[in-house]
Formats: structure tokens, C-alpha cells, sequence
């Protein structure tokens, strides 16, 4: 009994309401408790994640996730219109799959470049009916060259890949000129914000806001920087790959 009750998600549909503004439907409920058993099931065999008690894969995965699109307590509004999104070093599908299964009438991409990932979030979209969910396997260094993949997104995610100025360099060359990068993080510096201000401003981008908040649960600090692309990339970048974190903006 003591199994199945910690393999259960907890709804939290209050919180979800107060820090939101929205709650999850039944559906995307009963998809939210599938992507937890799954993630609990490939972690057996694959490393996907530490986070594996309930309340904190509801907090750390799911209510991160989502609250890095929902800047001032509102989803990103072209998630409901239709956007097209990549999330870069997607890991074990965050946050990209919370996405997928909220934003219904966006396209999302999970781009990762271990291929072992890739395949089990498959599975997953297989078997939660992710129609508007894909994959994509590569490097972000060579997809942001890629004539279809270039400057082709509305909004671009990123979280725990690298530093921040090489989060800028995967992903302001895949977004469109007026589309949006989150990059979302931990602790967040003055330091930081001078450093990828450069960055961005290389890649065509500008920081458009940065959000501080505390997790709903643990009250742990966290960061989403939001940097809209205001020209287009210049076409040395991204660099090749391992340069962003060899030799970063
Ligand atoms: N975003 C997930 C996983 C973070 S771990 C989460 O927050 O839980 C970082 C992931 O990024 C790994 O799965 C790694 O394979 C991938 N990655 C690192 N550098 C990358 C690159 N340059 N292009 C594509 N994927 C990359």
C-alpha cells in the first residue's frame, strides 16, 4: 500500500490556482500522474533524475516547468494561439513535456543530444498521446545552423544545460526575430545579468525581464530570464560545437 500511495501525484489544485491562475484539467492530470510513473520506471534503467518523491517531482519537474512560461501569473498567450516551441537539452523531457501537455495547439520540439533520452521520451509521447509533441536528436550548436530549424521558433526553453551566456547562444538563433528565450535557473547574479546582456546583445537579443521567485512547496529561490530576439542572429552563430561553454560570449 505504502508503494502505491508514494507513487501517486499529489493535485495541489489550489496552488496551482494561486500561483498560476490556472488549473490542470482532468486529463492533464491523468497525464501529469502518467509522466511520473514513467519517469519512476525509466529511471530503473536509465539516470533521468533525482527527483522522485511526489511532492517534490510535482514542485521541482512539473510546477517549475510550467511557471517559467507563465511570466506574472500568465501562460505565454501564443502557447494557446499556436506557437512553436523548442525546448534545448530537454534530459529526461522538462520542461518541455508540462508543456506539451498544457499547450495543446503548440508544436513542441524536445531537442536533446543523447539519443537513450530521446527514445524514452518517445515512449512517453507515445503512450500520454502527445500529438503535438517531437523529438529531435543533435547538438544545439548544429540544429541552430540547421536552415529548418534557424530562426524558426516563437519561444525557445532551457533549463540546467550550461551557463547562462551559453543558454543564450543555443537558443537565440533558433527563435524568430519578436520571439522569446526563457532560461531558467537557480541563483541568479548581478554578475550574470552583465555577462549575458553581452551575450545576448551579440545574439541578437536583449533581456527583456527577469523574474525572482520561490518554489511553492520548499520556498527554494529560483530565476527565469526572459530575453526577446530584436534582430536577427548573425550567422557565425551559434559557434561550433563545445565552443559556447569553451570559449562563452
Ligand atoms: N532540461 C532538463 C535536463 C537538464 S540536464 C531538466 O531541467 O531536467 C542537461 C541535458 O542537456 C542533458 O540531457 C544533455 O544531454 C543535454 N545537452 C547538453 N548540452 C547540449 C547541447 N549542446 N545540445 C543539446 N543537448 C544538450
Amino acid at each position: 500500500m505504502n508503494h502505491l500511495k508514494n507513487n501517486l501525484l499529489p493535485e495541489m489544485v489550489e496552488i496551482w490556482q494561486q500561483t498560476l491562475n490556472w488549473q490542470p484539467t482532468t486529463q492533464q492530470q491523468e497525464q501529469f500522474q502518467q509522466l511520473y510513473q514513467l519517469i519512476l520506471a525509466g529511471n530503473r534503467q536509465l539516470n533521468l533524475t533525482r527527483i522522485t518523491e511526489s511532492e517534490d517531482f510535482w514542485e521541482k519537474h512539473l510546477w517549475d516547468s510550467l511557471r517559467g512560461i507563465a511570466p506574472k501569473q500568465q501562460f505565454i498567450p501564443s502557447l494557446q494561439a499556436g506557437a512553436s516551441v523548442i525546448d534545448i537539452g530537454t534530459g529526461a523531457g522538462f520542461p518541455g513535456l508540462p508543456l506539451a501537455i498544457i499547450a495543446v495547439n503548440s508544436k513542441i520540439v524536445l531537442l536533446d543530444s543523447t539519443r537513450k533520452k530521446i527514445n524514452f521520451i518517445e515512449q512517453i509521447i507515445t503512450t500520454l498521446a502527445l500529438t503535438n509533441a517531437q523529438t529531435l536528436v543533435g547538438r544545439a550548436e548544429e540544429i541552430g545552423q540547421q536552415i529548418q530549424h534557424r530562426q524558426s521558433y516563437d519561444l525557445a526553453v532551457i533549463r540546467a544545460v550550461g551557463t547562462a551566456a551559453a543558454c543564450a547562444e543555443y537558443t537565440l538563433p533558433l527563435v524568430k526575430t519578436g520571439g522569446l528565450a526563457v532560461i531558467y535557473r537557480g541563483n541568479w547574479t548581478e554578475e550574470e545579468t552583465t555577462t549575458l546582456q553581452n551575450a545576448a546583445n551579440q545574439l541578437g537579443g536583449v533581456i527583456e525581464s527577469i523574474e525572482e521567485f520561490t518554489t511553492p512547496i520548499t520556498n527554494s529561490i529560483r530565476h527565469c530570464i526572459y530575453l526577446r530576439k530584436v534582430v536577427n542572429t548573425p550567422a557565425i552563430f551559434p559557434r561550433a560545437v563545445g565552443i559556447p561553454t569553451q570559449n562563452p560570449l
